[in-house]
């Protein structure tokens, strides 16, 4: 979309740092940081809400779920981690484009 954040971030059409990326997705520091270490794991297709995804799309978002799993030294989080999706206005989305947060780096808060 054209006008979304992350697909701008996407195109290098705004700056990031990126930790990871491959063909679904790229993992990028939060701009805004809730905790030691907060990134955000964003697939590549624009899709606005999780309850928009399609089977493809969840499939996507297992995928990265296991490669987060994989990289936890890289993105320092190998004591622990929590992943987070904010779905419309009550659960606090602000971007609408579909992404996973991964918060770390310290104990975290409990709910
Ligand atoms: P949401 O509130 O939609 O679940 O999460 C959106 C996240 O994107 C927020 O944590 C916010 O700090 C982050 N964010 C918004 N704009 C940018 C940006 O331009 N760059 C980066 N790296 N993060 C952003
Ligand atoms: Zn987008």
């Amino acid at each position: 979309m054209e006008d979304c954040v992350f697909c701008k971030i996407r195109k290098r059409e705004l700056p990031s740092t990126t930790l990871y990326k491959d063909d679904d997705m790229m993992i990028i520091k939060d701009i805004n940081p809730q905790a030691k270490v907060h990134l955000i794991a964003i697939p590549n297709t624009h899709v606005p809400y999780i309850d928009m995804m399609t089977e493809e799309g969840i499939n996507v978002l297992a995928k990265i779920i296991s490669k987060i799993s994989h990289c936890q030294e890289e993105l320092g989080i190998t004591n622990g981690y929590r992943l987070v999706v904010n779905q419309g206005e009550d659960g606090g989305q602000t971007v609408g484009h579909v992404h996973i947060h991964i918060l770390g780096g310290e104990k975290l808060k409990d709910f």
